[in-house]
């Protein structure tokens, strides 16, 4: 069943025009044909195949919001919504496309020299580079401001020491963007900076991915920086401005999961009316006990409720104003509405609920981690609860 146009949804969206609904159409088929079939091959490998980034770049599915000159499109972000979007419509978590084209491509656009946008836009836009960030430390997650990797000034170069963990598109990376130390002298945020790090370098390393609960066919691993000399023109922006950096593109990054869990939401939805039409139980639909109209009535009011909010969100990240707490506040509660909702949907399956066979029993696996990365909510409450 088609989320968005198979089932009556009580307000009909606003925000996209036939172009958009042609790029949809594109990118449906790029996961129908070239993802959902390979799914548990990835899985077993805990990565999507190297080519199926360049596939995806061939196809303008990499860097679409990048201007023209740098490879990419050029186009609005409702592009990358849709991107988001149709993933979760196809029930996939092991494509990090996101993170690489709307995160860190915004990185390199905002910041970047127009060396470093010359070195690495077009080759991310082509699907030839893979690009991560890597923020996060086995000592440090939340707590930013405590990053222990170090980078030494020496020469015409910096010197990177320090590891990283949980980083999406770790292990086929060919470009991360580490967070680092380059002033003992100065406390926290002050002495962070940014590098655009080639993992092709001496002294960089990778673990293996790491066995996570869900999200099986996505990369995610640990990196190792051992005296890696960085040469000193991949220093993004200025030393000491990483913080601030970091903080530019978050309310997008938060609306992003957002957008990403309303998404898998309405998947939920849509796999579980399927399933409980069709299922009997005392020779009738499952669909037809009062529980089940009742959840799925409840379900459906809910996701609707979320979905104008982010849908108005967008529109305010379209306009440039959407207001951090705003971002925070969808985050949160688009996480906490995707696990509600998936769970419920278990639950309406039974057994079969319960069995990977299943796309709802791989949604309950997956959703889990939206609650934790990209700040964990409870770090969006207190977010909330500064500009109260
Ligand atoms: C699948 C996955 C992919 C990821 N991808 C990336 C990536 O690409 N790059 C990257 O850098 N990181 C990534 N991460 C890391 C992720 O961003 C961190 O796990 C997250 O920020 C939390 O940090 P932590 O794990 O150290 O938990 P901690 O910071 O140790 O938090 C533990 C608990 O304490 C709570 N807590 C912490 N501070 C407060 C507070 N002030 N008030 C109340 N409660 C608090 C937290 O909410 C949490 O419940 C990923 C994680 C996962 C699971």
């Amino acid at each position: 069943m088609d989320p968005l146009n198979d089932i009556p949804w009580m307000l009909p969206r606003t925000l996209f025009n036939e172009d958009h609904a042609a790029f949809r159409e594109t990118v449906r088929r790029f996961f129908a044909e070239e993802v959902v079939p390979h799914r548990e091959r990835f899985e077993a490998q805990q990565h999507v195949d190297r080519d199926l980034w360049l596939k995806a770049g061939a196809l303008g599915m990499l860097c679409p919001t990048i201007p023209e000159v740098y490879g990419g499109s050029g186009v609005d972000r409702r592009y990358s919504m849709i991107l988001m979007e149709e993933q979760a419509y196809a029930g996939d978590s092991g494509c990090g496309f996101a993170l690489h084209s709307d995160i860190v491509a915004n990185y390199l656009l905002n910041f970047g020299s127009e060396a470093q946008k010359q070195q690495w836009l077009p080759r991310m836009a082509s699907g030839e580079v893979v690009a991560a960030i890597a923020m996060t430390e086995p000592g440090t997650g939340s707590d930013l401001q405590n990053v222990q990797t170090k980078a030494v000034r020496d020469g015409d170069s910096y010197i990177l020491n320090g590891s990283k963990i949980f980083i999406t598109n770790g292990y086929l990376s060919d470009l991360v963007i580490v967070v680092a130390r380059t002033n003992s002298e100065k406390p926290g945020s002050a002495a962070l900076s940014l590098f655009l790090v080639d993992t092709r370098l001496p002294g960089f390393s990778k673990g293996n991915p790491l066995k996570k609960v869900g999200m099986k066919a996505q990369d995610t691993c640990e990196l190792f920086f051992n005296d890696v000399r960085v040469p000193a023109d991949q220093l993004l922006g200025h030393e000491g401005m990483g913080f601030v950096m970091l903080m530019q593109e978050l309310a997008w990054e938060r609306l992003m999961i957002a957008i990403m869990c309303t998404a898998g939401a309405e998947f939920a939805y849509a796999e579980t009316l399927q399933y409980v039409r069709d299922r009997k139980v005392f020779g009738k639909p499952v669909a037809s006990f009062q529980n089940s109209r009742f959840q799925l009535a409840e379900i459906k009011s809910e996701i609707q409720i979320g979905r104008i909010f982010v849908d108005r969100c967008m529109q305010q990240i379209l306009e440039g104003s959407l207001s951090i707490d705003a971002a925070a506040a969808s985050k949160y509660w688009c996480s906490d509405l995707l696990c509600k909702v998936v769970d419920a949907c278990v639950q309406l399956h039974g057994g079969y609920g319960y069995m990977l066979d299943y796309p709802i029993a791989r949604a309950w696996i997956d959703m889990r981690a939206n609650r934790i990365y990209g700040g964990t909510n409870e770090i969006m409450k207190e977010i909330i609860a500064r500009m109260l």
